[in-house]
């Protein structure tokens, strides 16, 4: 092989869907050091290394609707080894961007369309998720030395606000008690907004930017609304 013929010419290939992402996979020495760090390596044959060979050479269409992108949990594990500093997480995340919105797997697209319709991927009620906080906080109470503890709801000027995962008024309510005993314990001043409180932004992790913008500029605007100067967004 010559040595011109070993040079790729990367403008033969067709990266109109990714020319414009600020770092090139076509650097990629395939050295695998990113697919032997990768926790998900192995399933479902995917590994990272592969996924950006793919990229690099031009099957875009297969990549985004590949199950792949979906498998990566974004860890970022893989391109703190990469020695070409390929930006990996954020390569998926993008790829995830370009799937049609319909076609993202499982629940996490009607979780984000639940969240802007209602203000939380449940569609919990503002009563209802005001009962549960509310009994949470009754059980609290009841235990030796936080007698008398209430949850803050919509406490104006407090120090802290802070979001809720949703699954902590669902299926995980007693996680709830221990931070909010920490709250307690520390004197800390401290509320959880009534409406748009869902601390888990899945336009996120489906490359949603705009709603992801959406769910941050609420949070803000509770923040604006209670006159509170720090967040706690946990998730
Ligand atoms: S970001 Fe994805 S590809 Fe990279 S190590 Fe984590 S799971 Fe693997
Ligand atoms: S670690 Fe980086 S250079 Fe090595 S195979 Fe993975 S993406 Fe390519």
């Amino acid at each position: 092989m010559s040595e011109s013929s070993a040079v790729i010419d990367l403008d033969r290939l067709d990266h109109t869907k990714f020319k414009s992402w600020p770092y090139s996979q076509d650097y990629c020495i395939t050295c695998g050091l990113c697919a032997s760090s990768c926790p998900a390596s192995g399933i479902d044959g995917f590994d990272p290394r592969k996924l950006i060979r793919m990229i690099s050479l031009g099957l875009e269409d297969a990549v985004v609707e590949s199950r792949w992108p979906w498998i990566c949990t974004m860890c970022a594990k893989c391109e703190n080894v990469c020695p070409m500093e390929i930006d990996i997480a954020d390569t998926v995340r993008n790829i995830r961007s370009l799937r049609e919105r319909e076609s993202v797997p499982g629940i996490l697209h009607k979780g984000v369309t639940a969240a802007l319709e209602t203000g939380n991927n449940l569609r919990l009620p503002k009563e209802d998720f005001i009962f549960i906080l509310e009994d949470v906080a009754e059980e609290i109470a009841e235990e030796p030395g936080f007698e008398g503890f209430r949850v803050a709801i919509d406490k104006k000027g407090a120090n802290i606000l802070t979001t809720i995962h949703n699954k902590l008024v669902n299926t995980h309510t007693e996680d709830l008690k221990h931070w909010w005993k920490i709250f307690h314990a520390a004197g800390e001043d401290w509320t959880v907004p009534s409406e748009n409180w869902e601390g888990v932004s899945w336009g996120y992790f489906t490359g949603d930017d705009d709603a992801m913008k959406i769910t941050a500029e609420r949070i803000y605007g509770q923040m604006q609304k209670l006159e509170v100067k720090n967040l706690l967004w946990p998730e």
